[in-house]
């Protein structure tokens, strides 16, 4: 569902180069939840945002859903149509949250339909189908300052889902909640991953969230994919 080939980025900053991506590879199969496992400065965000092309790789290939996203063109916030239309249907969850603090929940989750063009009515039932699903159906008309933060979470999640993605990236989701709340946001993730067969890419330092919700993962450092494999594999490298 996700596959990146030989997967390079290089950013140059104050005449100096960093290999942020140096050659990864990486197979997530349909309908798994797949984590990426590494420290600070190990690539990580860096492979996400060029997975759904937020950030245009140096080199290499990103194929998602059997469509090659590399060779779509446009680049960044002012990509083209095409590229948009695929990036609409990627959905992806932010460690904060990145909600609209004037927009009420049903709001938010909206937002991404009205790019697709939904009508008032269809993006008004949507919204509040999905935000059913994550559980928060009795929220939509407060804003999100009203919420915790595993409710501004679930309204990440649910606007993530608006464009009926079939595959979820999700960087750092929970880095920033108790580990109650965080047991809580992988749970449904995992949910959804079960009931809706959606593909999940997640990014994450802590060992416990990848033995808590992926079936596979991958460790990176210095911007290379050490080791992948099941998690039962995983565990089992001494
Ligand atoms: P992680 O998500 O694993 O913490 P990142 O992908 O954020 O790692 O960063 C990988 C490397 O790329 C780090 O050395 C980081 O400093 C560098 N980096 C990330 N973004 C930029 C940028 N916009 N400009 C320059 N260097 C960057
Ligand atoms: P170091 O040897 O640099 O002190 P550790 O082995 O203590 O690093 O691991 C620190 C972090 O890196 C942990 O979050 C761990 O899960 C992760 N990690 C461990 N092995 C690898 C690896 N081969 N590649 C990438 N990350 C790894």
């Amino acid at each position: 569902m996700i596959t990146t080939k030989d997967l390079t980025k290089v950013y140059r900053s104050r005449g100096r180069e960093i290999t942020a991506l140096d050659g990864v590879d990486l197979h997530v199969r349909e309908g798994e939840v797949y984590g990426v496992l590494g420290r600070s400065g190990a690539g990580k965000s860096t492979l996400i945002r060029c997975v759904n092309l937020l950030e245009r790789p140096t080199a290499g290939t990103v194929i998602v859903d059997g469509r090659e996203l590399t060779a779509l063109a446009g680049r960044g916030p002012r990509a083209g149509g095409e590229l948009r239309r695929a990036r609409t249907r990627i959905g992806m969850v932010f460690q904060h949250f990145n909600l609209l603090s004037s927009r009420t929940v049903q709001d938010n989750v909206e937002l991404p339909l009205e790019i697709l063009g939904l009508s008032g009515r269809e993006r008004a039932r949507k919204a509040l189908d999905l935000l059913d699903l994550v559980g928060l159906a009795d929220k939509a008309r407060v804003h999100p300052a009203q919420l915790s933060g595993g409710q501004k979470q679930r309204v990440g999640i649910a606007r993530a889902l608006a464009g009926d993605p079939k595959v979820l990236l999700s960087d750092e989701a929970t880095s920033a909640l108790d580990p109650e709340t965080t047991r809580s946001v992988l749970q449904l993730l995992r949910d959804l991953n079960r009931q809706l067969g959606l593909t999940i890419l997640l990014i994450t330092h802590e060992m416990d969230v990848v033995k808590a919700v992926c079936d596979s993962a991958a460790l990176m450092r210095g911007g290379r994919i050490t080791e992948a494999g099941t998690v039962p594999e995983l565990l089992a490298t001494p």
